[in-house]
């Protein structure tokens, strides 16, 4: 993947564009923290920022594209931030739940090594005390240390890392760092077999991009194939699988309006 630059993205970003604007099917597919909402201490208080709604709703209804959003989160949470959109695909817990347009959740059954494992992850922290900090979601378990001073957040990261390292063997559970914390989750599927699977119920010729912001979102970056697109959506360019950088929120804007002027005829 070449060096991303700002040089090399508006080239990028017009071929891009000039496909998706002769294109039969698009989809967008939308990572929701740190791509369409800013973090927050407060889970459910990351609202979208503004503008994003509105546009996404525009998305919705050009005839020939559409969105999926795909999320750590479990996928009624993302619905309930997404308010007052709705009728929107989520694929959720990283792929573990499908809730689709019309509301219907469908959910993974867990490996039974990786349930048992993650029961005892979540008990040994709440014996220390930790619980308010944990995130129970479908087939993982977060630590958030978040806006947490400095010496704590080390303390956080070296007990998770201690009790929860040795629970992995036998199990597809995997270790991972996000901004902001640790992740103890099952590794399959993760979202770049999401948007593998998106991919293939869509017409070959679709048009598909992939924002995200985070390490969870680079399978998907490596997933989205050669004709689509891949976007790290940060405040902080970092080495990444993508080929096009944005900031949000204005550059965010700036792309979604250029998905509405390529795919709404109106
Ligand atoms: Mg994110």
């Amino acid at each position: 993947m070449p060096e991303v630059t700002l040089q090399t993205q508006p080239q990028r970003l017009r071929e891009f564009f000039a496909d998706l604007a002769s294109a039969t099917h698009s989809r967008l597919l939308l990572d929701y923290d740190g791509t369409l909402a800013p973090f927050r201490q407060q889970r459910m208080e990351a609202r979208p920022y503004d503008g994003v709604i509105e546009r996404l709703g525009r998305i919705q209804q050009a005839p020939t594209s559409g969105i999926t959003m795909i999320s750590g989160r479990p996928a009624t949470e993302v619905a309930t931030l997404l308010q007052p959109l709705s009728g929107i695909e989520i694929r959720g817990a990283h792929g573990l739940e499908l809730r689709t347009a019309e509301g219907e959740l469908e959910q993974m059954p867990l490996d039974d090594a990786d349930a048992d494992a993650l029961r005892t992850a979540r008990n040994q922290l709440e014996g220390f005390g930790m619980i308010t900090a944990l995130e129970e979601k479908t087939g993982g378990l977060a630590l958030h240390w978040r806006e947490q001073p400095t010496h704590a957040t080390e303390q956080m990261r070296a007990l998770a890392v201690r009790l929860w390292t040795p629970l992995i063997a036998g199990t597809s559970l995997r270790l991972l760092s996000f901004d902001g914390g640790l992740e103890l989750r099952v590794t399959r599927p993760h979202k770049g077999d999401a948007v593998e699977a998106i991919r293939q119920a869509l017409p070959c010729d679709a048009r598909v991009a992939y924002l995200g912001d985070d390490a969870t979102d680079e399978d998907a970056f490596r997933s989205i194939g050669t004709d689509g697109l891949a976007v790290l959506v940060r405040a902080e360019y970092r080495a990444t699988a993508a080929s096009i950088w944005l900031r949000p929120p204005q550059e965010l804007l700036v792309f979604l309006d250029a998905w509405i002027a390529a795919t709404c005829p109106w």
